[in-house]
This record gives C-alpha cells, sequence and structure tokens, in this order.
C-alpha cells in the first residue's frame, strides 16, 4: 500500500502542535506517542491462541463473513492486541470503554450495511480490532493502515476525554478504512481533504442516524464530543460553518479561498480545506436528507475512475453529479439531487469559474 495514505490521528498534528505551543504539556506528549505509532515501532504481542480458539468456534456458523467485533485492552501500552476483552456475542464487560468501542463499531457497521450496502470496512466482512486505553493518557484515536487496526486512547482529561465515547469519531476513522480499500486518496493537498471531507460525511451520517437527528436539527459538528474542559473551543470542526469550531479553526467555506499550501502544513491543508467540500454535503443534505446524501457520496466515491488517488475538488463534483444524475434515473434518490448538487457545490465555489 501506497506510504501517502492516511496515518493521522482524529485530532491532527497541526492542532496538537499549536496546543502544545500554548503550553498544553498533554499535546506534546501525544505528538511524542504519535510519532511511534506512524513510525511503526508498535508492538504486538502474539495473542494467535485467543485467536485461533475463537475463530474455531465461530466458523461453525453458516453465516457469511460480516466484520466481527474484538475488543483489545491495551492497558495504557502501545501494544496492538494486548489483551482480548470482549469478541462479537460477547455479554458487555465492566468496561464502559470496551463497552462503548464494541457498541458505536456495531452501529457503524449496521450504517454500513444497512444504508449504503457495504459489507465491513473492505466489502469483505473483514473482522474489526479495536484497542481500547491505547497508550497512555493518549489525546487520539485513529486507524492504522500498517496493523490495519483501530487504537483509541482514553485522553488526558483536560483537552480531550475518552474517545470511545463518541459516535462521530469511531464512524470518522472506520470510513478512513474505507477510503483505503477504495480510492486510496493520497492524503496531501485536494485529494488529502477529500480523505477528510469523505471520513467527515461518514461520521456525520452515522452520527445523525444514531441519535435520530436530521440535517435539519443536527449539529453537524465534528468532534464536539470529545473534547474536554481545557480545550478552546466547541468541536474540532463544524460542516456546516466551517471556521467557527474553535480558536484554532480557520478553515474556509469557498475554494476561491483555497491556496497551494507546503506539505509541512497539515499535509497541504488536508483539515482546513475539508471544510469546503463539508460545506456543499451539509447544501445537499439539507434539501434531499443526510441519509441520501450520504448513499451518493459514498456511491459517487466507489468510482474510481474519476475518485482517483490524486483526484480533485472539481473530480469528486464531476464524479458526484454524474453519480446524482444515474441514482435519480434509477428511481433511487428524489429528482432534486441533481440540481441540490449543482447548486451547493457553486455556492463553495466549484467548478471554478473562469
Ligand atoms: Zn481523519
Amino acid at each position: 500500500m501506497s506510504k501517502h495514505l492516511h496515518k493521522e490521528g482524529f485530532v491532527p498534528k497541526y492542532l496538537l502542535e499549536k496546543l502544545a505551543k500554548e503550553g498544553h504539556e498533554e499535546a506534546k506528549k501525544t505528538l511524542t506517542q504519535m510519532e511511534s505509532i506512524v513510525q511503526n515501532k508498535t508492538k504486538e504481542t502474539n495473542s494467535d491462541d485467543a485467536e485461533n480458539s475463537d475463530d474455531a468456534e465461530i466458523s461453525t456458523s453458516v453465516a457469511p463473513l460480516q466484520g466481527r467485533r474484538k475488543i483489545y485492552d491495551s492497558e495504557n501500552t502501545e501494544i496492538f492486541k494486548k489483551k482480548l476483552v470482549r469478541k462479537e456475542g460477547d455479554p458487555p464487560t465492566s468496561d464502559e470503554s470496551v463497552n462503548f468501542a464494541y457498541d458505536l463499531c456495531g452501529q457503524t457497521l449496521d450504517y454500513f450495511k444497512n444504508k449504503l450496502g457495504r459489507n465491513s470496512v473492505d466489502n469483505e466482512g473483514m473482522d474489526l480490532i479495536f484497542n481500547v486505553h491505547y497508550a497512555k493518557d493518549l489525546n487520539n484515536a485513529m486507524w492504522v493502515p500498517s496493523v490495519q487496526q483501530m487504537a483509541f486512547g482514553n485522553g488526558d482529561g483536560k483537552l480531550f476525554i475518552n474517545f470511545t465515547r463518541s459516535i462521530d469519531v469511531i464512524a470518522h476513522e472506520m470510513a478512513h478504512a474505507v477510503t483505503e480499500f477504495t480510492n486510496e486518496l493520497v492524503y496531501e493537498h485536494q485529494s488529502g481533504a477529500l480523505n477528510e471531507h469523505f471520513s467527515d460525511v461518514i461520521g456525520s451520517a452515522v452520527k445523525q442516524h444514531v441519535k435520530g437527528q436530521t440535517a435539519e436539527n443536527a449539529d453537524w459538528l465534528i468532534g464536539n464530543e470529545i473534547i474536554g474542559p481545557e480545550f478552546p473551543g466547541k468541536a474540532l470542526r463544524s460542516m456546516k460553518d466551517p471556521g467557527t469550531a474553535s480558536q484554532f479553526d480557520h478553515q474556509p467555506a469557498h475554494f476561491d479561498d483555497y491556496k497551494e499550501l507546503p506539505l509541512s502544513k497539515d499535509n497541504g491543508g488536508v483539515h482546513l480545506y475539508s471544510g469546503i467540500p463539508n460545506k456543499a454535503f451539509v447544501l445537499v443534505s439539507l434539501e434531499i436528507g443526510t441519509d441520501q446524501a450520504a448513499f451518493l457520496w459514498y456511491t459517487a466515491f466507489q468510482n474510481k475512475q474519476i475518485i482517483h488517488p490524486n483526484a480533485t475538488f472539481e473530480e469528486a463534483f464531476e464524479a458526484i453529479v454524474h453519480t446524482a444524475d444515474m441514482l435519480t434515473g434509477q428511481g433511487k434518490l428524489p429528482q432534486q439531487a441533481v440540481d441540490a448538487v449543482k447548486n451547493a457545490f457553486r455556492e463553495v465555489g466549484i467548478p471554478r469559474q473562469s
């Protein structure tokens, strides 16, 4: 797999750096911990014995593969698959992080299956391996491509709280896995911003579905459930009002404000410019409903010819309009979907008028 795949946590590096600069020691510590994960200095215990017996037990079932959950406790170390604490079908444990991870992963898998027609993150029923209590007070959560597992920190309790608590965090990270198995969108510049955007789309759609919200009454915030008392804002991002979530949120909402940034700045602005297509997604959701819009986006992103690893915002728009046209023709989306997409993207300046 490509080296340029998503390798950041839910809390972007640039944001941790800003918090560290303001004197938050815990943010500095998380940056060091993230570095060791990115450099693949990750350890795994040999838990094959436990896993084999588990597989043998489940393989007697005739059901096709369908994303079984396995929750491991890292016990505040950076070790993956340290101790299996709950697997598919097991009753709840006394650890709420384990139960949150199990339940919210299940809700995301259900959304994939029932609303998007997808069988787990790889569409082939891959098992989901979650490591909770990962590292000491880690202010992050992430899909780790090198081991194809999820890892969740407890947070330090000041800047961030337990990352397993939030459905949009879990669905956002699982969507990064979907992208990796689908488009392999390079995690730089516009393709990287589309990678982030797709995860925010899926994160918000699953969140609204689970909470019984609509495009009209949802908060459209990303990460508002995991921020702690010392975080200078209400969330990491706002899809509806980009740039308003925190003191460090400078997301523009219009393509005119897009500038080519060096890779040293948030990989060329992957968390900065995702706000532009995010805003377009909200506008389309307000017209046709969030689930329908998420289905449209998901279907469009399956078009790997147009949404290729280095895809641009304008190519994503092209894929989404094309898909809206196709799905309305098949009666799978309401008639106004095509115009809704064109109007929404025009409002955020895509495609560029020359
Ligand atoms: Zn992300």
